[in-house]
């Protein structure tokens, strides 16, 4: 068996490549690069996917962050609420419009933002809740749209991690008023360099979004909004109408090895993930609960199992952000799990072997 990595991309280009290829090529042989008929075609067919009226490509899943809160107004002053335990880019992009990220705890067996603690941490100036679908496992998006519906404020989903995760019927992005996409190459779904988007069912987000991604304008040098340069290009779009075709077995596979997972490591030190009933849980990671990390990891670098740490400090424990959070309350459970989380491979390539040595590892540990 040769080297397992914790995430293998050039598995799953060798089953593409001759599509790829071909794809790649025509867009380079069209000299149309940017905003052409690819981009156009990938939206049409992601807003059927997700089922929900508008997709608006751009160049990444924190830009899409960043547009969302633009769309929807808000800036200096504001006040949004969200999960400490997440990538930077949540929490750096309510910072870059000017607003005050407030942070709530997480549940201790989801990882997932702790809904009955919402509402206290409600002020004036609240304008909008942004959760985080972690490691692609939805959170109680139903209760958080009831909360912004109750208190009138906006809901944004952050979805980097979840393309394809539902609850009942309903895909994650599609319950608030925008949800925010990735599709950075390691993502569920990933094209093959930096790309993102945002989908909304409320049709003048979706201009205003349009508008923001294009140096705020439809027309050309017709500026209305002070907006950006955040546009996905031919090349990615190509890639991303082939891997859409395939996201729903790319997400089973996942399923599929953490089912594996879950039934067979049985080892007291070791806590497996839990997830709540009705979600499709599309497992973007894997994550551990183990007490003494540094001695688990060590062992898993033994035995060469490749791990991640995802995360290891809180969002608002980042130097960056230290000073200007300085009232920020400590969050017991999200310290905890940064302290205790090792997330393990989990790609769709994985193989039965690989993944049986993982397991008979851990087991043996
Ligand atoms: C990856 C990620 C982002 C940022 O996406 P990029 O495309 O890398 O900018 C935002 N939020 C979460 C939770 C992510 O995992």
């Amino acid at each position: 068996m040769s080297k397992i990595k914790l995430f293998d991309l050039s598995r799953q280009y060798k089953s593409l490549k001759a599509i790829l290829e071909r794809k790649v090529a025509s867009v380079l042989a069209s000299g149309q690069y940017i905003m052409g008929k690819n981009v156009k075609t990938f939206e049409e067919n992601a807003s059927k996917y997700l089922s929900v009226k508008n997709s608006v490509t751009c160049n990444s899943g924190t830009d899409a962050l960043i547009l969302a809160l633009r769309c929807l107004g808000i800036g200096h002053g504001d006040e949004v609420i969200t999960t400490p335990f997440t990538y930077f880019s949540t929490t750096e992009a309510i910072l870059l419009v000017g607003a005050k990220p407030i942070f709530v705890d997480i549940d201790s067996t989801t990882f997932n933002i702790d809904c009955s603690q919402i509402e206290r941490r409600i002020t004036k100036k609240t304008k909008a809740i942004l959760g985080v679908h972690i490691f692609g496992h939805p959170y109680e998006a139903e209760k958080v749209k009831r909360i912004c519906k109750k208190h009138k404020i906006k809901m944004i989903e952050d979805c980097a991690q979840s393309f394809g995760a539902s609850i009942g019927k309903k895909q994650t992005g599609t319950f608030g008023d925008i949800g925010c996409f990735s599709f950075f190459p390691t993502k569920n779904l990933g094209c093959a360099g930096d790309g993102g988007m945002l989908v909304t069912n409320n049709d003048q987000f979706a201009k205003k979004a349009r508008m923001l991604r294009n140096h705020g304008g439809i027309l050309r040098n017709e500026h209305n909004l002070i907006g950006y340069n955040s546009r996905l290009d031919e090349i990615q779009a190509v890639v991303l109408i082939e891997k859409l075709k395939l996201i729903d077995k790319l997400n089973n596979s996942r399923i599929r090895i953490a089912k594996e997972y879950s039934t067979s490591i049985d080892n007291k030190k070791i806590v497996t993930p839990n997830y709540l009933n009705k979600v499709r849980h599309i497992y973007h990671q894997f994550t551990l609960i183990v007490d003494n990390r540094a001695r688990f990891t060590n062992y898993l670098t033994k035995n060469g199992i490749p791990f991640g740490i995802y995360y290891p400090k809180p969002a608002y424990m980042q130097p960056a952000i230290k000073k200007i959070i300085r009232n920020s309350p400590r969050l017991k459970v999200t310290e905890s799990v940064c302290k205790k989380c090792v997330s393990i491979p989990i790609f769709p390539e994985l193989s039965k072997k690989e993944c049986d040595f993982i397991i008979n590892t851990i087991n043996d540990y």
